[in-house]
């Protein structure tokens, strides 16, 4: 494009106006999202948007040089937590450090809204056990300026944003604002039910992205009653995704009843039948997390009938997997599965450096071995640690492992494995990983399951269980692992399972495909090196909570809505991101 500075136009300014593009990639090998073979080409960014791909010859505001390196499209996660968390951290790290541009919060029923400021301590009640967010971190962290969820998102909306966020409401949230108290111990009365389905309505057309429950044995209060969500009889969930039935939008994620914890569970079947049923009676698609476990070896293939079971009834449904084992990442700095025990509690209570020198001392080293044998009570996944396995209890001391058992090196040691975690850890200054699968410990499993076609691989969890899990890393793992050294997927497949299919089944229609005219979100990056690096303790939160959190190498850029928003994973200082509302709100 050719043109005289001289005859400027009113509202451009000369520069802007010689510009073709404001982005080129130059010289990359684009992975369009689709599964099409990889090209070679340059892809020109606009105003936010792809506007060509081919042998770019104008001049660009900004040029990316990927040579050698691959185009994709930015990464969709259809299952994160980061409602609390995007009010103090616009980044959405670690999310945005693995290549994911858009992500989707609210799930398993924990929202913000509608949730009157007053009243807040409800809601948090909500999330903090079952997500493990502190509630000092969300009330230092949160300007809490809404009622509704229509005022919740336009409060979202005008929060700096570094990548792209869209929720669902929650159904604890829901309840909580409509019953109070009762939510917590009552079935909802027909002005209850009223009330919802009217709240839910107006949360749809102002964009939530559909409607989301726990009905989950995992998801407590600190006071150890269930969530909200939990107290609601089935037709009562009935009622509410009936709404969305009716108003022909939304998804319905469900985090699903604790049928499936024994083999065999005569409750399994009902369960499902019920899913079925309701996602054939409304239309809507139906979603929710699926693992295998090691004590209940064929459940999860029970799941996967039910989707094609679903389908061919004419419903809609897909099953949310994971690129590995769900694990509890434990270690001196953050959580051991013994704190709860007396003599490890006033231990644990000191600090570090006081912690390395009494674990040196033989007379207390022997009391917290002997008190290591003593299993507390089992406790839900994600908030506090599970009592010692020692033969899942892995030192993770590289991302790729193999990694070895506790129970394996005390064994070689002729020691009891908690000393030889104790010595381990002293070793390394305490400053040591273990790795506690709870669930999807086999990996050819987690194989089969992502392989399945009516499964998404997502369900990172970002933002919750933020002193124990390192999930955001899912999809960098499905590259570095998956492809390039199982070879169990082309890097073909990979990106598009993590791009087109949850943009297509969360219905960003703009996104997860290189394309002219869609929405530039993009990763440059090199197939040979892309990892996730070892997850580092940070104290980061707001009023200094503790986390994890896990960055990348071999992305060179992430682009947001045609900017750059990380060069090879330092932030640019752009906040490019915007709120992606659901489908009514985009269809008025
Ligand atoms: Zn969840």
């Amino acid at each position: 494009m050719e043109y005289d500075g001289a005859t400027s136009t009113a509202g451009l300014n000369t520069e802007e106006w010689t510009m073709a593009y404001d982005l080129v990639i130059k010289n990359g090998v684009v992975i369009d999202g689709s599964g099409m073979p990889r090209y070679r080409a340059d892809v020109g960014v606009r105003h936010g948007r792809i506007t060509t791909i081919g042998r770019i010859r104008e001049r660009a505001r900004e040029v990316i040089d990927a040579d050698g390196q691959v185009v994709a499209p930015g990464i969709v996660d259809g299952h994160t937590h980061m409602d609390a968390q995007v009010f103090w951290d616009p980044l959405g790290t670690s999310s945005c450090w693995h290549g994911i541009t858009t992500v989707v919060m609210g799930n398993c029923g924990f929202t913000l809204a509608p949730c009157a400021k007053a009243d807040k301590h409800m809601v948090v009640r909500n999330l903090q056990r079952a997500e493990d967010i502190p509630p000092a971190a969300m009330e230092a962290g949160i300007d809490w300026r809404w009622t509704t969820f229509p005022e919740f998102l336009d409060c979202l909306e005008s929060l700096p944003k570094g990548i792209n966020y869209s929720g669902y409401i929650g159904h604890s949230a829901l309840r909580t604002y409509v019953m109070g108290e009762r939510a917590f111990e009552q079935p909802a009365g027909e002005d209850d039910l009223r009330a919802m389905e009217r709240e839910l309505r107006d949360a749809l057309r102002a964009g939530a992205m559909g409607f989301t429950t726990s009905r989950s044995p995992s998801h407590e209060t600190p006071d150890g009653r269930p969530v909200a969500s939990r107290v609601a009889t089935w037709q009562e969930v009935r009622r509410l995704v009936g709404v969305m039935g009716e108003m022909n939008a939304g998804l319905f994620e469900i985090a699903g009843e604790g049928v499936d914890r024994a083999a065999n569970d005569p409750g399994l079947r009902d369960y499902h039948v019920r899913l079925r049923d309701l996602a054939v009676d409304t239309g809507r698609p139906i979603t929710f997390g699926v693992f295998s476990r090691r004590d209940v070896p064929d459940t999860w293939r029970r799941y996967l009938a039910l989707l094609d079971e679903t389908a061919a009834a004419g419903g809609r449904m897909f099953a949310q997997v994971h690129s590995r084992s769900l694990s509890a990442l434990l270690s001196f700095k953050t959580q051991l599965p013994f704190d709860r025990l007396p003599v490890w509690k006033e231990l644990r209570a000191l600090p570090l450096r006081e912690q390395a020198q009494r674990l040196r001392d033989p007379d207390l080293r022997r009391r917290l071995i002997e008190a290591a044998d003593v299993r507390p009570d089992h406790k839900a996944l994600g908030t506090e640690a599970q009592p010692a396995n020692y033969d899942w209890t892995l030192v993770f001391d590289t991302v790729e492992g193999p990694h070895r058992s506790v129970a394996e090196i005390a064994r070689e040691r002729g020691c009891h494995p908690a000393e030889a975690m104790i010595d381990l850890a002293l070793a390394k200054d305490l400053d040591l990983f273990f790795l506690q699968p709870v669930a999807n410990e086999d990996q050819d499993y987690a194989l089969e399951l992502m392989r399945h076609p009516r499964t998404v691989t997502t369900f990172s969890d970002s933002g919750a269980h933020v002193s124990q899990l390192m999930d955001s890393s899912l999809q960098t793992h499905l590259l570095s692992h998956w492809v390039r050294t199982k070879r169990a997927f082309t890097l073909e497949q990979a990106i598009h399972m993590v791009t087109f299919v949850p943009a297509t089944h969360w219905g960003f229609t703009d996104r997860g495909l290189i394309r002219e005219g869609l929405a530039a979100d993009l990763m440059v990056f090199d197939p040979e090196t892309i990892a996730a690096e070892m997850p580092e303790v940070v104290d980061d939160l707001p009023g200094g909570a503790r986390r994890l959190v896990q960055k990348t190498r071999g992305i060179a850029a992430t682009v947001v809505n045609g900017e750059v928003l990380l060069r090879d994973g330092k932030h640019t200082g752009a906040l490019p991101g915007q709120l992606l509302r659901g489908p009514l709100a985009r269809r008025s």
